[in-house]
């Protein structure tokens, strides 16, 4: 890979001590309620820094909810419930330890449908990330150009920072998204199926940066795409809602035994196409 500024040494932080590595999140007994209606059940998982874990299965089951409950996004929804826990390196995200701006800041989202601020710069976007969540920078330009980097994108945008986000391609505003993620330096990054909504060579890129990304964050990423899930994740876990049911974990392990000899054969049947 010839682009030189990966190799850069990350820039002095916002604030605070860099983390090098992403944190690890502990999904316990994990269960959703949207009103009276229960959509997620009994999700155990541990999501470890260094590794993508997939999340895989069918629509409705709960994989997005899931995603939202690790960093605090569910509770945005009024009717929304839930019970179990969730722990950052050992941290309650629920408890009085941590503000919920802390919680996202230190777990950031990145969506399926790229949403840059289409009328504002490249730069102004980025540096979004550190608005978003109340974070202060005195080196902000080292901030943007070392975000652009980390997600694929400099080299595209270096000399066109203050263009307007919208005239970038759905993948370039797609890794301008996880730039913007990334300028506050998240421990874990939450992706739900960003590449849907792209073209494939789009998503390859995409696909290049989570793989360059997964030693310093820590990423957890829904996806419909099988081959995607094999190519990026080092973990994978299988949602399954039963008619009438929540959605539950019916199994989760390596990617190579989801995939090549998983215990349930719900599993098998899903992940080679069979429903
Ligand atoms: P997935 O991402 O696996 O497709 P979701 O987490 O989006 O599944 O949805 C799980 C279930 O929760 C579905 O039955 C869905 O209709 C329901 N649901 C999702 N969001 C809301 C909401 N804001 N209000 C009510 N029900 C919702
Ligand atoms: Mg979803």
């Amino acid at each position: 890979n010839a682009d030189p500024t990966r190799t850069k040494p990350l820039a002095s932080p916002p604030d605070g001590p860099v983390r090098s590595r992403g944190g690890t999140l502990t999904a316990s007994q994990v269960s959703a309620w949207f009103g009276a209606s229960k959509v997620l059940e009994g999700v155990d998982l541990e999501m470890g820094a260094g590794r993508v874990t997939a999340l895989i299965g069918p629509s409705g089951c709960g994989k997005s909810t899931f995603l939202r409950i690790l960093n605090r996004m569910h509770e945005l929804v009024p009717s929304a419930s839930l019970a179990g826990s969730v722990l950052l390196d050992g941290q309650d995200i629920y408890g009085t330890s941590l503000r919920v701006t802390q919680v996202r800041r230190r777990i950031g989202m990145v969506f399926q449908k790229p949403n840059p601020f289409p009328a504002m710069s490249i730069a102004d976007n980025v540096a979004a990330g550190l608005k978003l969540t109340g974070t202060r920078a005195a080196n902000r330009t080292e901030l943007i150009e070392e975000s652009l980097s980390r997600a694929g994108l400099w080299n595209e945008v270096k000399g066109r920072l203050r263009d307007p986000a919208g005239g970038l391609s759905g993948g370039q505003q797609q890794r301008l998204c996880i730039a913007r993620s990334l300028t506050v330096r998240p421990d874990v990054l939450l992706m739900d199926e960003p590449c849907s909504a792209l073209d494939p060579t789009s998503t390859r890129r995409i696909e290049e940066t989570i793989g360059e990304l997964r030693e310093q964050v820590t990423i957890v990423i829904v996806t419909h795409n099988m081959q995607q899930a094999q190519r990026v994740s080092q973990r994978c876990a299988f949602f399954l809602a039963a008619e009438n049911e929540p959605g539950r974990v019916v199994e989760s392990g390596p990617t190579s035994t989801i995939f090549d000899s998983p215990r349930d054969a719900r599993t098998s049947d899903y992940v080679h196409g069979r429903f």
